[in-house]
């Protein structure tokens, strides 16, 4: 039988063995549990299993679900990540339910973000997309463009910038995976090296989470391994 509390075992016991091939700590690396499509009961579930830190995709849903999850547990037990895409008329929600956002693309998404996020709450914690495979329909800041954004961004009172997440294209085989994913490094490195101080290279998700920790990922994203299969097409409430 599985349940979700076995796959977040089997999960953590494939990245320690990434983080052992890589000669790196497992405390260096973070699960982010992707609760997209799931609902609140298997984010308890997995909560209750040690897991602190969930992602979601679509804004309204995962509105809706932090509430729903709030009856039963304080808000401060789970850090709740933004990680798909956040369109302006979105943004307030975002700036005053969830944690991070890890899908920062423009700079004027940000300064709505860093405008709306509520006085009473820390800076909300802010990755840039990049958009490493280079797909000119794709979500994401070329690299060429990101030390502007990410300055620009660093400005904002009310954000605190931690770091760079990507999504590249799904690559055959573990090299081909590892070679996207040391783009997002170097310019993520390249960043440190004009001052940022940044602490999160998110990438990595069920499939390909060995080669993104290979390559230096302190934050993997996984879904699926962790909440198993998901409906074909998202389960988008009304007024999504
Ligand atoms: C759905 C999603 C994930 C998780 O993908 P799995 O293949 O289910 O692990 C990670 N990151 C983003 C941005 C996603 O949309």
């Amino acid at each position: 039988m599985t349940t979700i509390a076995g796959n977040l075992q089997q999960v953590k016991e494939r990245l320690w063995r990434a983080c052992d091939g890589a000669s790196r700590g497992s405390a260096e690396v973070t699960l982010l549990a992707v609760s997209k499509t799931f609902g609140p009961d298997a984010v308890r579930q997995a909560h209750a299993a040690g897991q602190t830190a969930f992602g979601e995709n679509y804004v309204q849903e995962g509105v809706e679900k932090i509430a729903l999850v709030a009856e039963s547990l304080p808000r401060a037990a789970i850090e709740w990540h933004c990680i798909g895409p956040v369109q302006s008329n979105k943004t307030r929600l975002v700036a005053a339910q969830f944690d991070w956002v890890q899908s920062v693309d423009r700079l004027k998404i940000a300064q709505r973000l860093s405008e709306q996020r509520p006085p009473e709450l820390p800076p909300l914690n802010v990755c840039l997309q990049v958009n490493v495979d280079g797909g000119p329909n794709k979500a994401g800041v070329p690299p060429a463009e990101l030390p502007a954004l990410a300055e620009a961004v660093a400005a904002l009172p009310r954000l605190r910038l931690r770091g760079l997440m990507c999504i590249p294209e799904p690559a055959p085989d573990f090299e081909s995976q590892r070679a996207l994913f040391a783009l997002a490094r170097a310019a993520y490195d390249d960043l440190h090296a004009r001052g940022h101080a940044l602490d999160t290279l998110s990438m990595g998700m069920s499939e390909d989470l060995e080669a993104a920790v290979a390559a230096g990922a302190t934050m993997v994203r996984v879904g699926r391994a962790v909440f198993g299969a998901r409906a074909p097409k998202p389960v988008a409430s009304p007024a999504a």
